[in-house]
């Protein structure tokens, strides 16, 4: 088994509904959820002109491959009505493979790590809740969110799990 870290996000329709939805839907297609971050409420990152996102972490275990991990997710995206017209644009599911204890992989459908996780305080935040040990090229999760805190909106969202 190894453990993951999951992103989940939505900014479009009822957002609360698309994260409780996704943990369910994951969770029919066999996988292990060990812990779920609170929900934040966070300004959109990268393409800044759309409405903001809910987002949360999840934990999982996995047995098989991490790219067939990502098929689920993918799946679990799309049956969300998930619609991909542009790069970071708004949308109703988001889920995205942050992290794994131990495996990293680079193909052409995925990056592991997450290319981008340690620039965004919508994943460290809800990801330092799950594991507050969490470091990453010499530098504690804990002095990397008070590095990037000011730049990027986020809060706890008012209704949770
Ligand atoms: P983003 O989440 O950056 O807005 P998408 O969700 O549309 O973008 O994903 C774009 C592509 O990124 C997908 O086709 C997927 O194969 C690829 N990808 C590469 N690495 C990862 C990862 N770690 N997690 C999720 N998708 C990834
Ligand atoms: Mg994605």
């Amino acid at each position: 088994m190894s453990l993951y870290y999951i992103s989940v996000g939505s900014n479009m329709g009822d957002r609360f509904r698309y994260l409780v939805n996704a943990v369910f839907d994951l969770k029919k297609r066999g996988i292990q959820m060990q812990g779920l971050s609170s929900i934040y409420e966070t300004e959109p990152w990268g393409k800044t002109d759309q409405t903001p996102f809910l987002n949360a972490v999840l934990a999982v275990e996995w047995m098989g491959e991490a790219e067939e991990l990502l098929d689920i997710l993918q799946a679990t995206e799309i049956r969300f009505g998930r619609v991909r017209h542009e790069k970071w644009g708004p949308r109703t599911l988001d889920l995205d493979l942050i992290y794994s204890d131990d495996k990293s992989c680079c193909t052409d459908r995925l990056t592991l790590p997450h290319p981008y996780f340690w620039e965004r305080l919508f994943v460290l935040v809800p990801l330092e809740e799950l594991s507050p040990d969490f470091f990453w090229e010499g530098q504690s999760i804990h002095n990397r969110i008070t590095f990037l805190e000011g730049g990027q909106t986020i809060t706890k969202w008012s209704h949770q799990w």
